[in-house]
């Protein structure tokens, strides 16, 4: 039997994470400042998040039973990531467990024809795309959209592992068999145009069950090889009408898929057929994201705080920013293992920087951490937060 997880006297619940990684660990500190327990279930007692709260009895999120076990010690169960299989979601349910979000919306998180399906009947803008079964339907894309198409499986991808420019069908047939899917494609493969986009952006909101729903500033993520390395809040000149149309469409999406708790809408900025300045979805994530890290110190009400209120269904707080500019920039995992030491350079060179490191072991280009810099200045700001997340991944050594 799973451990009781020790909660705090007064009647304060226990809020279950399945996953024990970099975002179940940022919910700790929020978490012990509003007296609530966090129990986590990890992946093994080194997860980053098994380092920092005591409550996380190891266990695998395709484990049925363990999972199981591990629910029946929380009141309200929440994730880290979006890989908990359906049949144990559904599995939960019947168990009468309360999770958030819910399956029926999680599986627009996990399945990205799922997800353009459903946003296509809703109305919001997407890139064309088509769910593609052989070999004639790729050919048909490729020839109306113009090659090269972007393929992506629909389950399992991140950091755009799971997502190819290919050129042609036989590109797509070589690179679904290095990823290990060389098909026939009956669930089908996504297939998309490739957008020519400005640039990204990310819209989140923070939906509780009471429908009660918070957003930040729409925010530019900046990626490198399909890695985000630089998330500017808010988006720097970005159209205010964009802003509030990005915005409306995050809160349709979160208010239609009934998802609690928070959700990043990520979107490219396009130019429509007048050359107005407008936007297309890209893709969906139910929970707390790399886009939101600013919000931890750059907001009143961070997105880890604000994921466990709308979890609990409490009021949320308030997400506005607390200065004209917070620049966040990831460390990347580089050369050196050893990131202490990089601590006292950074910690004196600039005071104003915010670090947060996960506990993470490093291998190359693996989110070990990210810096998060406020202030008036937003090439100041850029420069200072880059500038120690370079140090700490050990791309600078001055
Ligand atoms: P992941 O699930 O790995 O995050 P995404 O769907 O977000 O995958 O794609 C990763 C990156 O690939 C995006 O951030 C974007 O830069 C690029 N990308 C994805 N879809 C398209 C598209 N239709 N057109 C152009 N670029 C795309």
């Amino acid at each position: 039997m799973t451990e009781q997880p020790k909660r705090a006297p007064g009647g304060f619940p226990v809020v279950g994470v399945v996953g024990g990684g970099q975002l179940a660990r940022m919910m700790q500190g929020p978490a012990i400042e509003l007296g609530i327990t966090l129990s986590v279930l990890a992946e093994a007692d080194t997860a980053s998040a098994a380092l920092v709260v005591p409550s996380a009895p190891v266990g695998d999120h395709t484990d049925l039973e363990a999972v199981r076990a591990f629910a029946a010690t929380c009141d309200v169960v929440t994730f880290d990531h979006e890989q908990v299989p359906q049949e144990v979601l559904a599995a939960l349910e019947a168990d009468g467990v309360v999770t958030h979000p819910s399956r029926s919306a999680l599986v627009f998180a996990q399945d990205k024809l799922a997800m353009r399906e459903r946003l296509t009947e809703l109305g919001i803008a997407c890139p064309r795309w088509y769910r593609a079964r052989t070999v004639d339907d790729v050919e048909r894309c490729g020839e109306q959209w113009g090659w090269p198409i972007v393929a992506k499986t629909p389950t399992g991808g991140y950091d755009g592992k799971g997502v190819a420019v290919v050129g042609s069908s036989a590109d797509l047939g070589e690179w679904l068999a290095a990823v290990g899917e060389p098909g026939p494609f009956e669930h089908g493969i996504l297939l998309e145009e490739k957008v020519d986009f400005a640039r990204e952006l990310a819209v989140l909101v923070a939906r509780s069950p009471s429908g009660q729903a918070a957003t930040w500033p729409v925010v530019e993520t900046v990626q490198v090889d399909s890695i985000c390395t630089e998330v500017l809040a808010p988006a720097p000149n970005l159209d205010p009408d964009l802003a509030s149309v990005a915005t409306e469409a995050a809160l349709r999406i979160a208010g239609a898929l009934e998802v609690t708790g928070v959700l990043a809408v990520e979107m490219f900025e396009v130019a429509d057929d007048t050359g107005a300045t407008t936007y297309v979805v890209n893709e969906l994530a139910m929970r707390p994201h790399n886009s939101g890290h600013w919000s931890m110190d750059g907001a009143v009400t961070g997105q880890f705080e604000q994921h466990l209120r709308a979890v609990l269904d409490l009021p949320l707080g308030d997400p506005r920013p607390r200065a004209a500019w917070t620049v966040m920039a990831n460390v990347l995992g580089g050369e050196h293992e050893e990131l202490y030491s990089a601590y006292r350079h950074v910690m004196a060179r600039d005071p104003g920087a915010k670090v947060h490191l996960y506990g993470k072991g490093v291998r190359p280009s693996r989110k070990i951490g990210h810096v998060n810099v406020s202030g008036d200045d937003l090439d100041d700001a850029r420069d200072r937060a880059g500038h120690a997340a370079d140090y700490l991944s050990g791309v600078v050594t001055q």
